[in-house]
């Protein structure tokens, strides 16, 4: 078996970097079809047409009505076909990049991913995860090649809520744990190859990037301010991480994601990098690691509030039979943790997400009671 690396044509990150879009796009197309949701249109609409305008881009503006099922990216792609443009541009969060993709892949045109969030590692990969119109988690839709350009304004990015930026923190702490159970499988990765050895660097590289400067962004974010640690983790967020995943290859900590999605009435208001966080911790504890590894794991998890118990999944009632529906929708024929160094049934993930429900109370209860000893003591 080959190894393999894949990634975008250009990257290209920093604050105000919007205003280059036309400029950038330039060379790719003359006539875009722009696709955003209207909360992002809205807070986007002028620098991205003055520069587009600027640099003699046609524009078709497609309203992207919020999920990446086979229904929108057609009704999507008709209207670019209608209009004649010859190229994409998605701009907004995962879901508007995956579905920006399969427009592009099918129009046979280029693509740009424009992320205005850094909630996840899906605006840098050759891969869509197409949901149903209700959010289910249906199949991941391959594509002939990497977007053709991903640009990321960091001063758009940290003026969206802080959730966003947290959430892509869980999808990008995931990648690692899971690039070092494929390196260990020597599975195949999305690239089509085994992991290079710069993929599983650049994967590691994304770990200590977040622990480094994960807690350090979430509160920058907060005041809307771009540091270098907000650069720092939305490069780790979306390029380290998506090149991560893709060319090192995923394992349990989506497949439980996609597990999660099955209980969708509890679980569809959290975000997948929210869920990804929680399947990360679940697959440490499949894999037997120390529990002071894993409680670093949710150390970081609590301080930046991702969800590291049941309870956070609006998944504390869930009775025995609903646990089991996620565990073996996690281990259906297909998924990734079939990529994981051992065999992993639908018991072993059951009893994972219950030791890591276990651990995360463990470590918040453990955490209050030294907070309420250290409030008795400031009391006297
Ligand atoms: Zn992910």
């Amino acid at each position: 078996m080959h190894a393999a690396l894949i990634a975008p044509n250009k990257y290209v990150q920093g604050r105000g970097v919007m205003a280059e879009l036309g400029n950038q796009v330039q060379p790719l197309g003359d006539h875009a079809l722009v696709m955003a949701d209207r909360v992002v249109w809205g807070l986007v609409e002028q620098t991205v047409t003055d520069s587009l305008n600027q640099a003699n881009i046609r524009q078709t503006l497609a309203t992207f009505g919020g999920e990446a099922s086979d229904r929108e990216i057609d009704q999507i792609r008709l209207k670019g076909q209608e209009a004649g443009a010859n190229i994409v541009i998605g701009i907004g969060g995962g879901k508007v990049s995956d579905s920006a993709k399969a427009v592009g892949a099918q129009m046979g045109t280029g693509w740009v991913i424009v992320p205005t969030i850094a909630s996840t590692d899906a605006p840098t990969s050759a891969l869509s995860v197409i949901y149903s119109d209700e959010g289910i988690f249906e199949r991941y839709l391959f594509h002939p090649k990497n977007p053709d350009l991903v640009l990321v304004d960091t001063a758009v990015i940290a003026r969206a809520p802080v959730r966003f930026l947290a959430a892509g923190i869980g999808d990008g702490l995931s990648t690692w744990v899971e690039a070092r159970a494929n390196l260990e499988s020597r599975k195949p990765a999305m690239s089509g190859g085994l992991a290079t050895r710069a993929a599983g660097a650049i994967a590691k590289l994304c770990w200590d990037t977040l622990f480094t400067y994960g807690e350090s962004a979430v509160l920058a974010v907060e005041q809307q301010s771009v540091t270098l640690a907000v650069e720092a983790v939305v490069e780790a967020n979306t390029l380290l991480s998506g090149i991560g995943f893709e060319s090192c290859g995923l394992a349990a900590a989506h497949a439980i994601h996609n597990g999660l999605t099955v209980l969708h009435h509890q679980t569809h208001s959290l975000m997948h990098g929210e869920k990804v966080a929680f399947g990360t911790i679940s697959q440490l504890a499949l894999e037997g690691r120390p529990l002071s590894e894993i409680n670093e794991l949710i150390d970081l998890c609590q301080r930046i509030k991702l969800p590291t118990t049941l309870g956070d999944l609006n998944l504390g009632e869930a009775s025995p039979e609903e646990l089991r529906q996620v565990a073996e929708a996690a281990c259906a024929e297909g998924e990734t943790i079939h990529n994981m160094p051992f065999g992993v049934t639908p018991d072993m993930v059951l009893d994972a997400l219950r030791a890591a429900d276990a651990y995360g109370r463990a470590y918040r209860e453990r955490g209050q009671s030294v907070f309420g000893m250290a409030q008795e003591v400031g009391g006297n």
